[in-house]
């Protein structure tokens, strides 16, 4: 029997505001439910709230009304230690922007989580030269990310998004900044990664071919998420 929705945001809400002091309704009421397992696609004009909305689900940011729920778990009442406890076991994150750790090697820099959530450093080479390999890059163990094609440093940035097994992956623009092939590639290791380990995935995207590839395609406009396809479940 599947669950409610393994993730579930209802009436979701989010303000910021400008350098003036004004209100910026971003999020004006979103609602979604997803599966495990499900891969879904959220476009949008640039400004339109999908980083916002992908850091509110991996509990980067809080918001200013309505529910977030993943796995049963309110995601909006976590604080603290809980909520940094929640995110390293459950989301893994993988952004345009990399941000890996420049001095540090490939293999480190898919350590570096392992080591944070303080597991023994042995088990934790074997566990990070297996997800190098799991995205293409072993023999690249020992090169800096600097050493790294676009498309390699996205594929680190993925396995180490991996690195404390995850059960959701959010990606906000992974392949933003990579040419067409390279982004389709980065896309297919998405899918295969979420066939192959089981991972949800919620990807933010300006790219309408790779958005047309997961099973739920969404858009966010007006600050709320539409269905991209008509067949598209509940938005
Ligand atoms: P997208 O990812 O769709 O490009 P964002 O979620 O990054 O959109 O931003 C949505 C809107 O919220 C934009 O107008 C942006 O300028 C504004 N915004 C984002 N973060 C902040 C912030 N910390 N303070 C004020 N405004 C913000």
């Amino acid at each position: 029997m599947s669950e409610p929705g393994f993730i579930v945001i209802e009436d979701l809400h989010k303000h910021y505001l400008d350098g003036q002091g004004n209100e910026l309704h971003v999020l004006r009421g979103v609602n979604l439910a997803i599966q495990r397992k499900e891969t879904v696609s959220v476009m949008g004009a640039s400004g339109a709230g999908k980083s916002t909305l992908l850091h509110l689900i991996g509990a980067l940011d809080r918001a200013g009304r309505g529910s977030i729920t993943i796995g049963g778990l309110e995601v909006s009442s976590l604080n603290g230690d809980s909520c940094a406890q929640f995110r390293n076991e459950t989301i893994g994150f993988v952004f345009q922007f990399h941000h890996l750790l420049m001095d540090f090697s490939a293999l480190e820099n898919v350590m570096m989580p392992m080591w944070i959530k303080a597991k023994r450093t042995l088990p934790c080479q074997a566990q990070a030269m297996a997800l190098l390999e799991a995205v293409g890059i072993a023999e690249r163990a020992s090169h800096r990310p600097s050493q790294l094609s676009g498309g390699e440093q996205q594929r680190l940035a993925i396995a180490r998004a991996l690195a404390n097994q995850p059960q959701i992956l959010l990606a906000d623009e992974p392949t933003g900044n990579l040419d067409e092939s390279t982004g389709q590639r980065v896309s297919d290791l998405l899918l295969r990664l979420n066939r192959e380990l089981g991972l949800t995935l919620i990807l933010m995207t300006h790219n309408h071919q790779i958005a047309a590839q997961m099973t739920r395609q969404y858009v966010l406009e007006q600050g709320r998420l539409n269905s991209a396809k008509p067949d598209s479940a509940n938005a």
